[in-house]
Formats: structure tokens, C-alpha cells, sequence
């Protein structure tokens, strides 16, 4: 046996219980080691001890590719327990044919003094695949000459396979994101995007991942929606999983709106490593939601019009009331003009402080009915539902009288305020007093009578109308709310649908409540918070 072989075997084993770290780019170190042993001579049982024991295969090669020496290990991988079944054959034999010629360079390069590392497939004695990982590296004989190339192997099979299904799993997983239909983004605590499908990236009108990938999410967040976005991002990575509609500014100026569910994204430790978005365009949705808006608006005052258009008559004489006192005040006024006695002077005070009084009620209802018709955006404000109701007996009064209604309300003393718009709240109960006058007027005197409770629970306000009319019919019931429904030969059938989705949309409700005799219908408010 030649005794460089003995020195690089010995290395090589001292090698192998470093192997297990070793990479392909430790190499060198491997062949320093294996030089730096070769003036080691232990004999031939030592070295074949060392040899056996090794964990590792370790095979010795000639350059045409047969195997002249391999150890237990290496029978092992090969599933033989005969070394003669393999020792004098060729390492082609046993090699899958696609990594012959790779096999065949990495020999050259080893007999050309180089090392090299390669992996492969195996196929065994009882023809199975196997994947290994080989460093070779040169010997040399006493004169300097390569004359073996001597083979380090591992089995990866496992590795590789988990690799392998790792690969798999990931391109399954990247190609479900790339063709999912909407944006799938990661970003990390500071808000950096990491990574964006491209659903995302058409989402921002973004041409390429550059333009996005990189940047921070808050570039792209509106200025409006920036604070709730940061409290979305520090939910998700104190391990909650939040939601919000938000309007971002694309990579070509435009703005756009998008509904975002984000959830925490782990790591192997379970910490939240990023936060996962999946993000939808809500654009339509949005717009066709300011439209509906709009045009629930435009019907609300449509309806606030056509309401005053019933009350007209009564609310002229309302105003004319005023206006004839304030006349017949001035006139009488004029005969006292040039008093000059004290009690004289007094008359005309007194009739003048009662002609600003009467401007002032006249001007009071004219500012009502401003109020009522005028178009505005609804805002929800703290509103006294006392005053509120005093108002509306203001502008109902003269068709109160008209009918010889009794009318009577009951607000508790100590009442919280609501939190609502208040030309809408005033519309809804204008619209069901009105409609409880309506049945009224078909009704025998003693039942003429309308009752207005106000009543507080919890964080909500209830304003029953009541009166003690005919009453609705159980087939009428059903169908009270749904919009154009009506049993009057003039009306409209919008009243009570307008005024449950104006309640609804101020966080209250607007019931109807079965009563005998007559009908109740109760409205529920929001009240401010304190
Ligand atoms: P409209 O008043 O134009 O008919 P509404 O939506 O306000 O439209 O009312 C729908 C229907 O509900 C009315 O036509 C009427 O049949 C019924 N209704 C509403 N309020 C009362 C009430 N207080 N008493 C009896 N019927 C009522």
C-alpha cells in the first residue's frame, strides 16, 4: 500500500468528523487537512480500522472511473454488503446517466491536480435513487503524480427530498399568489413592502415590482387613512388580525379605494416576522355608494319639499297670524304717534315691544322652514330632542288646530342628548305625525288625540308617536316599509321607508308597534357619548 494513501486515508477520516459541517466551499480546507496528514504513516490495520469506522463513504478512484477501494459506509449506500459487487467496477455502473458527464469533468479536474464537489444520483443495488454529495480531491505519489482521486460522500437523500418538496411547495404557493385575482402583499413592521403579486402591482398601476417592492407602504397610503393604517400595522404584529377601507395613490397619480384584510405572518420561533395583506379594488363599490348616498339625499329633501307642500295652507296661517297682529300693533301705533303723556308713551312701548315679539315668532317660522328645506350634507351633531320636538309642534300647530287634535308629550326632565343629524331626526318624526294626523283626520272627535313619550335606555333615546286612529290592518303591516307602498289615493308610499333608512343609518332604528286602538311607530337615537 502506498504510503501517501495511508497518510491521506487517515486524514481523510480525521476529515470526515468535520465533514459534517463541511459544505463545498470548505474544500480547500479539506485538502489542506488531507496534505497536511500525508506525512502520517500508521500501518495497514490501523488504516483499515479508520477506514470501516468512518461514518462517511470514502472511495478511491482511478481516472477512467473504476472503484479501487470504498468502505462500509460506502456499501451501505450502495445496498451491498460485497465489495467485490462493486470494487473493480466502474462508478458509471452505479451512477445515474445524467450526471456522467458532470462525473467525468470533475474526475478530469481532480487528475489535473484540482478538487471538486458535485452533487448526484445514485442508483443503488436495489435500484433506487439516492441522492449524494462528493468532495474529490488528488493523490499523489511519491514523484508528484495524481494517480487516484479519492471521494468523500454523504447521503442527502433526505435533505434533498425536504428540498425538493420545500421547492415544490413554494412554486405551488407562487403560482396560486401570482395568479390570485387580488393583491397579496407582505410588508414588514416599518411598513417596507416585501413582496407584492401581481394583482397588487396593477392595483397601484405599477409596471414593475421595482416601483413598489422596496418602498414603504405609507408612500402609497393616503395622508387621510395614514393613522388608521399604523393602528392596523401594530395590531397585526402584536398578533391581531385586522381590517379597513382606505384610499391609496397609485404610481400614476389617480387615487383608488381598497378594502384590506391583514393578519400576522410567523416565523418558525412563532414571532410575527411580517404582516400578509390580501387586498380587493372596492373602487365601484365605493362609488356607486357615494352615488346611492346622493341620491338617497336628493329624495330625503324631495320629500321634505313635499311635505311642507302639505302643510302649506296651515303654515300660511301660521305666518299670517303674526303678520295681522303686527299690523293692526302698527296701526294702532300710528293713531298714538305724537303721544305725549307718560301713559300715552306707555301704550306705545307696550305695542311696540308686542310688534317685535310677533316679528320675532313670524321670523322663528320662517327660519323653521329654511332649516327643513334647506339641502345639506348630513352631520351628526348633539341634538335636544325636547327642542327638537317643541319645533315641529311649532310648524304642525295650525294643522293641529285645524283637526282638534289632542296633542300631549312627555319628555323625562333629566334626558341625555342624541347624537344625530338634526334636519333628518326632524324629518322622520314630521313624517310620522304627519302620517298619524292623516289617519286622525278619518276619526270620530273623542279618538282625535296624539301622544309623543320620549323615554332613555342605555346608550339609546326612544320616541314612541302614538295615536288612537283606525289603526294599520295585519295584511298592511307587512308591507308599511317597503318604499312605494301606500293606501292613500295621494300618496307617495316613501315616508316611512326614507325614515327607517335615515334611522338605520344613524345607528338607530324607526318599529312599528302593534297598538289598540290605533297605531305606535318608535324611533330609537343614538345618544352622545359622554
Ligand atoms: P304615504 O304617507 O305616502 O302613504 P308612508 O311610507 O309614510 O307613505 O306610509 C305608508 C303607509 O303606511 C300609508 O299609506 C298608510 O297606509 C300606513 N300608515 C303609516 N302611518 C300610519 C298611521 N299612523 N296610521 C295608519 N296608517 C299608517
Amino acid at each position: 500500500m502506498e504510503p501517501g494513501f495511508i497518510g491521506l486515508i487517515i486524514s481523510a477520516c480525521t476529515g470526515i468528523l468535520l465533514l459534517g459541517w463541511m459544505q463545498h466551499r470548505h474544500n480547500q480546507q479539506v485538502y489542506q487537512l488531507i496534505n497536511g496528514l500525508q506525512t502520517h504513516k500508521p500501518c495497514d490495520e490501523q488504516f483499515q480500522a479508520l477506514f470501516d469506522a468512518a461514518p462517511e463513504c470514502i472511495k478511491l478512484q482511478s481516472q477512467d472511473g473504476t472503484i479501487e477501494r470504498i468502505n462500509s459506509a460506502g456499501l451501505e449506500i450502495l445496498e451491498t454488503g460485497i465489495h467485490s459487487s462493486i470494487v473493480g467496477h466502474s462508478i458509471y455502473g452505479v451512477m445515474a446517466a445524467e450526471y456522467h458527464a458532470d462525473y467525468r469533468r470533475l474526475t478530469q479536474q481532480v487528475f489535473a491536480g484540482g478538487i471538486g464537489f458535485m452533487e448526484f444520483e445514485l442508483v443503488t443495488f436495489k435500484g433506487r435513487r439516492c441522492w449524494l454529495e462528493t468532495n474529490a480531491v488528488p493523490l499523489y505519489d511519491e514523484h508528484r503524480k495524481v494517480y487516484a482521486l479519492l471521494a468523500i460522500t454523504r447521503n442527502i437523500d433526505k435533505q434533498k427530498r425536504l428540498t425538493q418538496q420545500l421547492e415544490e411547495q413554494r412554486n405551488r404557493l407562487n403560482t396560486i399568489i401570482d395568479s390570485e385575482p387580488e393583491c397579496v402583499k407582505l410588508h414588514d413592521r416599518a411598513g417596507i413592502i416585501l413582496e407584492m403579486n401581481p394583482a397588487g402591482l396593477s392595483l397601484l398601476n405599477a409596471d414593475s415590482a421595482a416601483s413598489v417592492i422596496g418602498h414603504s407602504v405609507y408612500e402609497f397610503v393616503c395622508d387621510e387613512y395614514l393613522d388608521r393604517y399604523r393602528a392596523l400595522s401594530e395590531n397585526v404584529f402584536n398578533g391581531a388580525r385586522d381590517s379597513m377601507e382606505f384610499e391609496v395613490n397609485t404610481v400614476t397619480g389617480g387615487r383608488r379605494w381598497l378594502e384590506t384584510h391583514a393578519a400576522p405572518l410567523l416565523d418558525a420561533e412563532g414571532r410575527v416576522s411580517a404582516l400578509l395583506a390580501i387586498t380587493r379594488d372596492i373602487d365601484e363599490r365605493k362609488s356607486n355608494e357615494l352615488k346611492l348616498r346622493s341620491q338617497q339625499q336628493e329624495l330625503a329633501h324631495m320629500c321634505r319639499l313635499s311635505t311642507l307642500g302639505e302643510l302649506a295652507s296651515g303654515l300660511a296661517h301660521e305666518l299670517n297670524q303674526p303678520l295681522c297682529a303686527i299690523s293692526s300693533y302698527a296701526e294702532s301705533a300710528v293713531l298714538l304717534n305724537g303721544a305725549h303723556s307718560c301713559n300715552e308713551i306707555d301704550k306705545v312701548n307696550a305695542i311696540l315691544t308686542k310688534i317685535v315679539n310677533e316679528s320675532t315668532r313670524a321670523s322663528g317660522i320662517i327660519k323653521g322652514l329654511r332649516d327643513f328645506v334647506r339641502k345639506s350634507t348630513p352631520q351628526p351633531q348633539a341634538v335636544d330632542v325636547s327642542n327638537l320636538l317643541k319645533e315641529i309642534i311649532n310648524l304642525m300647530e295650525s294643522e293641529r288646530r285645524r283637526l282638534g287634535i289632542h296633542f300631549s308629550v312627555t319628555v323625562p326632565a333629566v334626558i341625555s342628548t342624541a347624537w344625530v343629524d338634526r334636519v333628518q331626526t326632524q324629518q322622520i318624526l314630521l313624517n310620522l305625525i304627519n302620517n298619524a294626523f292623516q289617519a286622525i283626520e278619518e276619526t270620530p272627535e273623542v279618538n282625535r288625540k296624539l301622544s309623543v313619550t320620549v323615554n332613555e335606555s342605555y346608550d339609546q333615546l326612544h320616541i314612541s308617536v302614538r295615536d288612537y286612529a283606525q289603526g294599520i290592518s295585519e295584511q298592511v303591516r307587512p308591507h308599511l316599509f317597503t318604499p312605494f307602498f301606500t293606501t292613500k289615493p295621494q300618496g307617495i308610499g316613501i315616508g316611512l321607508s326614507l325614515s327607517r333608512g335615515i334611522a338605520e343609518a344613524q345607528g338607530g332604528q324607526l318599529i312599528y308597534q302593534a297598538a289598540d286602538p290605533g297605531s305606535c311607530f318608535c324611533l330609537s337615537l343614538p345618544c352622545q357619548l359622554s
